[in-house]
């Protein structure tokens, strides 16, 4: 029996760990529930799932969760704030702890499991890329094995050398004759729309991904392609490439979820259904496999594959991801941290889909700061630049 914590069990991710978990009884066993404000899908979750403990955000949220408990006389133990994350990312009995809680919230309880010493089945780049090297170092220093539940970072996972799978943080992709890892992504809703018209796109119309149903953030940073971009330096730090192993390919049937290019010619790729039920089985029963019991790709009904590549005009995010790596890790907290708040204000009605690019940009163009060597001097990054993102997100809102 492996067992579990789920981190954001109520959201998209979660929600789909659940789905493996329920296919695979037998196999797995949930320890633990930590979710944001969700209490009724929490309380139903915790009701099926009966785990041993369960967390919220906040105490008044956890009243009522133990209220909901005695009433249907759970055992459920309830606890709320950031410390119990933690605490539940890093119990002795559990095996496993599924990262996805998203954006810069999820880096404490995610380091918490590797300082564990956990499998970190690991959906929340946010703390991947906000980190870099430093989140390596931990794993590696406290014997963690990271295995990536993100789509794109799983086909490449599953398209390496068993060898290198294994040794992940040692992985040097020329010595096993890897010449490049090719990133692919849809491309997103407005891949084909008249780019004049991108600047009146509402959230609701971002929301609606043509292939993929994902939580609200992420759905907005796959139109912008900051998610692509946000891939490229995670794959960058987990696979130990430079920039010019990895590409990039506008891939609109989301079939073929990334590959890699080896220096014989051959490419091996990782094809399913656009199912993130696929990637998180994976992740979870590596180096075995388990059933999703979802019906199989058929190739028949595929009519053709095509690629292209990104034009940075339409995804302007995308571009100034690149240019974050290349600038060094400050840019790169500082660019999840304005996308986070630049998304939030576009969700939220009070600024346009095109200002999200043009916000980012200005707040990348005046930081200065000397390179974090610890999480407290990331943490410290984080905070200034939501306070400087906010402050232009209210000067643009005025102006509207
Ligand atoms: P959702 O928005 O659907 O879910 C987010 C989860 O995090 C919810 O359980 C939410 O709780 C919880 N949460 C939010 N804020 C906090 C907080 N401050 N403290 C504790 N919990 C919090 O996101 P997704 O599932 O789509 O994404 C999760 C992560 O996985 C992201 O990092 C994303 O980039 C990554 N990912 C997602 C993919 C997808 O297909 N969805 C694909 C690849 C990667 P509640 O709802 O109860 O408030």
């Amino acid at each position: 029996m492996k067992k579990i914590t789920i981190l954001g069990s109520t959201g998209s991710i979660g929600r789909q760990t659940l789905a493996v978990i329920r296919k695979n009884l037998q196999t797995y066993q949930v320890i633990a529930l930590v979710a944001g404000k969700n209490i009724s899908l929490l309380t139903k979750q915790c009701q099926e799932f009966k785990p041993t403990y369960a967390a919220v955000l906040d105490k008044n949220l956890a009243e009522i969760l133990r209220k909901n408990f005695k009433e249907l006389k759970l055992k459920t133990e309830v606890f709320f704030g950031i410390k119990n994350f933690c605490k539940l990312a890093a119990l002795n009995e559990i095996d496993q702890v599924m990262s996805a809680i998203v954006g810069f919230a999820g880096l404490l309880p995610t380091l918490s499991a590797i300082r564990a010493g956990k499998t970190i089945l690991l959906a929340n780049k946010e703390s991947l890329i906000t980190c870099g090297k430093l989140f390596i170092n931990e794993a590696k220093i406290h014997n963690a094995r990271l295995l990536p539940v993100d789509s794109e970072h799983n086909a490449i996972f599953q398209s390496l050398p068993f060898v290198l799978q294994s040794s992940l943080y040692n992985m040097n992709l020329k010595l096993h004759g890897i010449n490049s890892i090719i990133l692919t992504g849809s491309g997103g809703p407005f891949r084909t729309l008249p780019l004049k018209k991108l600047s009146s796109v509402t959230a609701n119309q971002a929301f609606k991904h043509p292939n993929w149903l994902m939580g609200k953030k992420n759905s907005i940073d796959s139109a912008t392609m900051m998610n692509k971009g946000f891939e490229y330096i995670g794959a960058c730090f987990l696979f130990n490439a430079n920039i010019n192993q990895v590409e990039i390919l506008i891939h609109p049937e989301s079939i073929i979820h990334s590959m890699v290019r080896y220096c014989d010619g051959s490419i091996l790729a990782q094809l399913s259904e656009t199912n993130m039920e696929i990637p998180i089985a994976h992740a979870m029963a590596w180096p075995n496999r388990i059933s999703t019991k979802l019906l199989p790709l058929d190739f028949t009904k595929i009519s053709s594959l095509n690629f292209e590549k990104p034009d940075f005009k339409r995804y302007p995010c995308l571009k100034i991801a690149l240019n974050a790596y290349l600038y060094g890790q400050s840019a790169i907290i500082s660019l999840n941290a304005a996308n986070e708040i630049a998304v939030e204000s576009f969700i939220k009605n009070k600024i346009k889909f095109t200002d999200i690019a043009i916000i980012i940009s200005n707040i990348l163009n005046t930081i200065n700061f000397k390179e974090p060597s610890t999480i407290e001097e990331i943490i410290e990054i984080d905070l200034i630049i939501r306070k400087k993102t906010i402050e232009i997100v209210n000067q643009l809102n005025k102006s509207y």
